[in-house]
């Protein structure tokens, strides 16, 4: 069983933030974010006060990306070698893993998940580790291949961002399931690439055409989902039969978390916002899978689980508190998002999400809300299991 790993990165102060008088509210420490509450903040100068209203929250990283001057400072290289190395070693071993990136807009999703040219992110830097392996996981493939997909979704349609086409509407490939395989987006490029430059290459085309999108429709990116897909796998030989082992490495930045809060949007509505149902059944799907493995773990401990299931468990003992406990149903398929990363959310997947912060009093709202989400998604608990398909 596995974890959820979570981790937490808090951007710099921005221009505006500085301008505004720049109140930091957010200390971290290695595993734990803390905040204080402005209301108790803005009669306070000076260090923290325990005796004022703190809210701690744990995670498995922290990220303090504020200062470069600062001893603590956690630069991308930082991030990758906690995350990104993480990441490589599970897909090197065969796993499914979906990373993503979760905060309000400005918070530094993009900038965590891609980088800029003078300081490159974690998606060039896990492919970057794709083509330069060296590891010691476990043995070295005859030879791997590998696939890349890069699409958006926004307002609960599909677009390919690796498809130049003059179509007048790009948002129009349809997710299907497959019985085995799982969720896929019919009629999406796949581009097989031999080196990392190709992979660069790709990149920047689609994220050129996510900006395209930006300025015809009104904060588009805000609004949208990126998924860049790597398709790895390892072409073995196991008793001297050939086999493979396949991973899928999905590479999410997500909308602006502010797109799951009825409040703001309300206050919006004249400017277009609207609520994002994929972010919003995200957040369902999480909480929803974290209250199953909390029961999981209440049921472990009372000895009463009598079954198993990939992403269903259910326990009937006489011993047990209620006599049946059935788990919650979760509803993947309420958003294009949930369906599409059902595989790496709580089933048959290594997840790990970083949620991205603004330092500043200003966001104290968005930040509360950004950690509380973020704490839930650490209580899922997963099973991931390697794909191998011997004698191929
Ligand atoms: P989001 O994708 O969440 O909307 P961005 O990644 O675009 O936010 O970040 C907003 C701004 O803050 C960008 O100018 C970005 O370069 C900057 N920024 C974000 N995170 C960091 C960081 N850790 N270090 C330096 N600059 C950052």
């Amino acid at each position: 069983m596995a974890n959820v790993k979570v981790a937490v990165r808090v951007r710099p102060l921005s221009k505006r933030e500085n301008a505004e008088g720049g109140r930091i509210i957010v200390e971290v420490d290695e595993k734990v974010a803390k905040v204080r509450n402005i209301k108790v903040d803005n009669r306070l100068e000076g260090p923290w006060d325990t005796r004022e209203k703190i809210v701690a929250f744990g995670f498995d990283f922290c990220y303090w990306s504020v200062d470069p001057e600062d001893p603590k400072y956690a630069s991308q290289e930082v991030v990758f070698q906690d995350l990104g190395t993480s990441v490589l070693s599970g897909a090197f071993k065969g796993y499914n893993i979906c990373l993503f990136a979760y905060g309000q807009t400005g918070s530094g999703k993009t900038y965590t998940m891609m980088g800029t040219p003078a300081s490159i992110g974690l998606t060039p830097r896990i492919c970057e580790g794709l083509f330069s392996r060296e590891d010691d996981y476990s043995e070295q493939p005859a030879s791997c291949r590998i696939e890349v997909s890069f699409l958006e979704i926004y307002n609960e349609r599909v677009r390919d961002l690796l498809k130049q086409s003059n179509q007048k509407k790009p948002y129009t490939l349809r997710v299907r399931e497959h019985p085995e395989a799982g969720p896929y987006v019919q009629g999406l490029s796949q581009h097989l690439i031999t080196d990392y430059k190709q992979v660069i290459g790709l990149l920047e085309e689609g994220i050129a055409n996510r900006i395209t999108a930006a300025t015809h429709v009104h904060d588009a990116s805000s609004r949208s989902h990126a998924i860049f897909t790597i398709q790895y796998t390892q072409a073995i030989l196991e008793n001297n039969l050939p086999s493979e082992i396949a991973s899928k490495i999905n590479l999410v930045d997500l909308a602006g978390s502010e797109r799951a809060d009825p409040s703001y949007c309300k206050d919006r509505i004249t400017e277009g916002a609207n609520i994002n149902k994929s972010l919003v059944t995200l957040g369902i799907v999480i909480s929803t899978l974290a209250q199953n493995s909390q029961m999981f773990s209440s049921c472990q401990s009372i000895n009463s689980i009598t079954s198993e299931g990939d992403n269903h468990v259910s326990s009937h003992s006489p011993g047990s508190v209620s006599g049946t406990r059935r788990q919650a149903y979760i509803p993947y398929r309420d958003s294009i998002l949930t369906w599409l990363l059902k595989d790496s959310l709580g089933g048959n997947s290594k997840t790990i999400m970083i949620a991205t912060i603004s330092p500043a009093s200003s966001s104290y709202n968005e930040t509360m809300s950004t950690l509380r989400y973020a704490s839930n998604a650490k209580n899922i608990i997963n099973k991931p299991r390697v794909n191998e398909d011997a004698n191929v």
